[in-house]
């Protein structure tokens, strides 16, 4: 490594300064057992089944074993979290095992969540439980099979173990099988990282973690010369604003933008009480802790995306003599976010093109979809099957939640078919090719909150084939599988109010 480490070793909990990492091991469990691995990930890094399938992979994605050559870290960052700053933070129960370049040249850094005590673990114990650790393992693999910019998870592994959570926010702690996730990425450098020492006016260390990022993460921006931190800097702002789009596009809300969990690669990182949109509402975030505030809502995060991004701006200030290149990174963040809403709005209703009248046709029927109760997922997919001559409202009834919100819409919906009819006769798109771009960026299948809570229940009881079930139907999320209309369904009415299914609080 050639950043600078921590001197001091072991999970004493400190302030670490002048170091971007600090070496711990992780802390062995009780008895690691696989529970679910994704095929792909294990495939790409050159893990054979027999290899999955073997004792030594459970021990060592569990933290108990490490592979020759092998020397874990915590990384040092620090945050705004909600708004504040918060100081020195860094991997409190994430521990990287390594790096290791693949057949094909790959580069991808291994790291244990859930893996034991850091030095930045404060008052926390460095432990996941299962029930967090099934959601992030399985939602990284369904945003990856989406299309959207992401972390990926290789194995789930169970420790045997109970931690103690305290699920229901009551202030009543309860035992919960403990878990560990290896997740995978070429890198896990997040704005944070550079916010710490920027904090801390160490402007050595910030220019080291500039070099060594770029280095290893940007290597075609190598030879750029005098433009090469501001190039840095609006590629990262473009890639976040790539990102975020597909949120838009899917119906995801990452529930805790804090700098910390934004990663300069523009990957979707740290999965915690994330959601997926049922009804479709531009406010709504399933994260009880921003209840009142709602500042990561679905609706919120381009904003919040370019706030986090000026952050980081400030932060890497001390590596410019002007600020002009950083703000150019920021007005590219706009525009590549504006190109790429632009986008998903012709995708999602199969035009050739967005023209400048079309972002208003979009915005005409988002507005009527939160006025009428409608499933997001269920009524853009239904939308590719509707015979808008007509037009035939058939394929979209499934996508509403009451009966009286879809009469009370119903003129307004046919009057926006109308124009939508309209705007498609000004193009020459054959209705099959139309219906199958849109079908490519609708999807059918998307990890509802409820269907991830009926799997972990299922695993807290013993019983893992519901990941397992959910892993590969979220495989093929474009496409229709026949047999499994019970993962393309609306959000049930038990499933609205209930703890894991529409309210998650942060670190669990
Ligand atoms: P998050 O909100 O999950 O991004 O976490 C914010 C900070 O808290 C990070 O520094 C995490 O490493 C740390 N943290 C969260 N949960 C735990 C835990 N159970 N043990 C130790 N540190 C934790
Ligand atoms: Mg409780
Ligand atoms: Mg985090």
């Amino acid at each position: 490594r050639d950043l600078p480490g921590d001197p001091d070793a072991g999970p004493g909990i400190r302030q670490v300064h002048g170091a971007a990492y600090s070496r711990v091991e992780p802390t062995p469990v009780a008895a690691p057992r696989l529970l679910a691995h994704s095929p792909e990930m294990a495939h790409r890094l050159g893990f054979s089944d027999a290899d999955v399938a073997s004792e030594e992979f459970a021990r060592v994605f569990g933290g108990n074993a490490l592979l020759p050559g092998m020397e874990p870290f915590a990384a040092n960052y620090g945050g705004h979290q909600f708004g504040q700053w918060a100081g020195q933070l860094g991997d409190g129960r994430a521990i990287t095992l390594g790096e290791m370049i693949n057949a094909d040249g790959e580069r991808w850094e291994l790291q244990l969540k859930g893996a034991g005590l850091t030095p930045y673990s404060r008052s926390a114990d460095g432990r996941a439980v299962l029930r967090s650790s099934i959601r992030e393992f399985l939602c990284s693999e369904a945003m990856h099979h989406l299309g959207v910019p992401t972390t990926r998870a290789l194995s789930l592994v169970g420790t045997g173990e109970w931690v103690e959570r305290d699920m229901f926010y009551d202030g009543h702690p309860e035992m919960e099988p403990g878990a560990v996730v290896c997740r995978v990425a070429p890198s896990f450098i997040r704005f944070g990282n550079f916010e710490l020492p920027a904090s801390r006016n160490d402007t050595e260390l910030l220019r080291q973690l500039a070099d060594f990022c770029v280095r290893r993460d940007f290597p075609h921006l190598r030879g750029r010369g005098q433009t090469l931190y501001a190039d840095w800097f609006a590629e990262v702002c473009e890639r976040t604003a790539v990102m975020v789009a597909h949120w838009i596009r899917v119906g995801f809300v990452h529930g805790v933008m804090n700098t910390d969990n934004m990663s300069v690669l523009g990957l979707t990182i740290d999965y915690g009480p994330y959601g997926w949109i049922d009804n479709f509402d531009p406010g709504w975030t399933p994260n009880t802790t921003d209840r009142h505030h709602r500042r990561y809502r679905f609706g919120q995060q381009p904003q919040v995306a370019y706030w986090n991004l000026g952050r980081l701006a400030g932060s890497l200030s001390l590596l410019f003599d002007e600020v002009s290149p950083l703000q150019e990174g920021l007005r590219r963040f706009v525009d590549a976010y504006t190109q790429a809403d632009r986008d998903n709005t012709a995708r999602k209703l199969g035009l050739d093109e967005c023209r400048e009248d079309d972002t208003v046709l979009m915005q005409g029927l988002q507005d009527l979809m939160v006025e009428g109760e409608v499933d997001m997922t269920l009524f853009f997919r239904g939308l590719a099957d509707v015979d808008t001559r007509v037009p035939d409202l058939t394929p979209l009834r499934s996508a509403f939640y009451d009966e009286a919100r879809r009469e009370a819409i119903e003129p307004a919906l046919r009057e926006w078919l109308a124009r939508y009819d309209a705007r498609l006769a000004q193009q020459d798109l054959p209705y099959a090719v139309r219906r199958a771009r849109m079908n490519e960026a609708n999807p059918r299948y998307v990890l509802r909150n409820y269907l991830a809570q009926e799997a972990i229940d299922r695993a807290v009881a013993g019983d893992i084939g519901g990941v397992a079930e959910l892993l590969e139907v979220m495989r093929r999320p474009y496409e229709d599988q026949p047999g499994r209309e019970m993962y393309a369904q609306r959000r049930p009415d038990w499933a609205r109010e209930r703890a894991g299914c529409s309210m998650l609080s942060c670190s669990s």
